[in-house]
């Protein structure tokens, strides 16, 4: 297998999780496995845009056909970490027909009347979609349990749960990309200052987000039990260094193309006599 350019290593052997990985070892300033520096991202990041492109029209072409597999990013990040800028700038160069997009906030009044997967389930991405997960059922282990919202013992049952979720999931044809993006308690200072600092920034900037800030060691544990425990031969993790908004967002397209070529897709065939239709259309 042929390496894209500047990748030393791939991607998604450089940035799977493995088990006995400390996230307070995590070096979120760090490019690994990749040897180019910053203005080498905008020509790169474009071109690997188209071929993430290409490869996700082509799964929505094959979904238009029947094709029932599908491809599902799910991202989480402390505040700041650049998960909205994955949506934007990797996922954002797709062809909109094709992707399905949701965040998950605070759950609503009838949310919470719900087992925690219910508005997870219905989110889910269809045969040909590429779903993403702007926060996901990860949150239901993560900022539920930093804040005790529920008590351990409803808490702790999840990640056996959430790994039996998940199987179900591919085994019924989705691909799993689980992004885990890590920046520093200095970067996010930065990024929450510079916040504050544009008014066209306000409408991110959220209050709590300080709240969840002065948790950052509880934040840490529960990254890290959640690291392992649920990362799995079928739904494994990535940990992305996000300091370099330039890297995270290369890495995170290489691991969605990555993920799409190991699908085998090409264009479906024509359903119809193309030269027939040639001669219908010449004399039309
Ligand atoms: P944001 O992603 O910045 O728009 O913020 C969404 C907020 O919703 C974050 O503070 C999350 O921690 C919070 N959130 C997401 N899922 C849950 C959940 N299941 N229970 C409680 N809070 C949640
Ligand atoms: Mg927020």
């Amino acid at each position: 297998m042929t390496l894209p350019a500047h990748w030393t290593h791939h991607p998604q052997k450089m940035l799977a999780f493995k088990a006995g990985d400390r996230v307070e070892d995590i070096d979120t300033n760090s490019t690994p496995g990749f040897d180019g520096v910053k203005s080498d991202a905008p020509v790169q990041q474009r071109e690997r845009n188209e071929r993430f492109a290409e490869l996700q029209e082509m799964l929505h072409a094959n979904g238009r056909r029947g094709d029932h597999r599908s491809v599902l990013l799910v991202l989480q990040g402390m505040d700041t970490a650049g998960k909205g800028g994955i949506v934007e700038h990797v996922v954002g160069a797709g062809n909109p027909m094709g992707i399905r997009y949701t965040s998950f906030g605070v759950p609503t009044p009838e949310e919470r009347r719900h087992h925690y997967l219910w508005r997870i389930r219905k989110a889910l991405p269809t045969g040909g979609q590429v779903g993403v997960f702007d926060r996901s059922h990860y949150e239901d282990v993560l900022v539920v349990r930093v804040h005790n919202l529920v008590p351990p013992d409803v808490w702790g049952p999840r990640y056996d749960e959430i790994n039996a979720f998940e199987k179900e999931l591919t085994e019924a044809g989705t691909s799993i990309v689980k992004v885990a993006m890590f920046i520093s308690l200095e970067e996010q200072k930065q990024r929450l200052s510079d916040r504050l600092e544009n008014p066209d920034k306000h409408w991110k900037y959220d209050p709590g987000d300080l709240d969840d800030r002065a948790l950052w060691p509880q934040y840490r544990q529960a990254y890290q039990d959640m690291l392992d425990k649920t990362s799995t031969d079928h739904a494994p993790w990535y940990v992305v260094p996000a300091d370099k908004k330039w890297y995270s967002r290369l890495a995170v397209t290489e691991l969605l193309i990555e993920t799409l070529k190991s699908l085998k897709l090409s264009w479906p065939p024509a359903d119809f006599d193309v030269e027939a239709e040639k001669k219908r259309l010449s004399s039309a």
